[in-house]
């Protein structure tokens, strides 16, 4: 059952749940795509109508972010908790490796792509990685043709959005790719040049802040989060909610 939260409508699952239905789409015969809007997205989807028919056209769409899990209890429609990319991301290679399933790396600055599929090797040595494309690319067509001479089942998509979700919905079915999924800066940690949280800190719902401390820059966009949980009250008073 998906709940809908500003305008995006989330799948109520665990993390289990989400790897589960993923690995199927990724074995499955058609295509879909992967979400995982954190409040940023959320409110990038309220200014851009077609944005938001984007992602809610995924086949699946997993709460990454605090932000999105509080302002679902704010409107009363709770979620089960956060789904993180990142963790739903290390559950599929795990099923990947398991089901000899093909996985592409396209993202992220020259070489980034490569060290990290270096890197999975060595904790999944049986993956089979097939192929990999930086993210900086002009023009999308050899991306689509490379995709298409790897095999590629699955698709890690990693060019922060919205660019992300807009790509894998224009050009993921010309690709023939299963199942492609918009991970935001995963090849960086994959890679070893990002790290993330200790496991206290995500616990805690402090991954937020963590990145924060470590990549102060990114200030600016995350002094937006307190505004969007203030715009999620007014909308579940307009909803009539105590
Ligand atoms: N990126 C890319 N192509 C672009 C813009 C960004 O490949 O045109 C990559 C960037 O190098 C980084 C990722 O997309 O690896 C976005 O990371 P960010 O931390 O902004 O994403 P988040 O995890 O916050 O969604």
């Amino acid at each position: 059952m998906r709940k809908e939260i500003m305008g995006v409508s989330f799948d109520d699952l665990t993390l289990e749940e989400a790897i589960r239905r993923g690995a199927e789409l990724a074995a499955g015969p058609g295509f879909s795509y992967v979400v995982t809007p954190n409040p940023e997205i959320v409110n990038l989807a309220r200014q851009a109508p077609d944005y938001e028919e984007i992602l809610n056209g995924a086949g699946l769409v997993l709460p990454d972010g605090i932000g999105v899990v509080y302002a679902a209890k704010l409107l009363g429609r709770p979620l089960q908790g956060r789904v993180p990319g990142i963790d739903f991301a290390a559950g599929l290679l795990a099923k990947l490796e398991e089901s000899g399933g093909r996985l592409f790396l396209l993202g992220a600055k020259p070489g980034v792509a490569e060290q990290a599929a270096e890197n999975l090797k060595k904790i999944h040595p049986k993956l089979i990685l097939c192929g990999t494309n930086d993210g900086y690319f002009q023009d999308s067509a050899p991306v689509v043709e490379k995709i298409k001479a790897s095999n590629a089942d699955v698709v890690f998509v990693c060019l922060g959005a919205p660019k992300q979700e807009r790509w894998m919905a224009q050009y993921g079915p010309a690709t023939g790719a299963h199942l492609m999924v918009g991970l935001g800066g995963v090849l960086d940690v994959y890679a070893g040049n990002v790290k993330r949280a200790p496991a206290a800190w995500q616990k805690l719902g402090l991954e937020w802040l963590y990145r924060l401390v470590h990549q102060p820059s990114r200030l600016g966009r995350m002094a937006k989060l307190p505004l969007f949980l203030v715009d999620a009250m007014k909308e579940s008073r307009r909803e009539g909610k105590p």
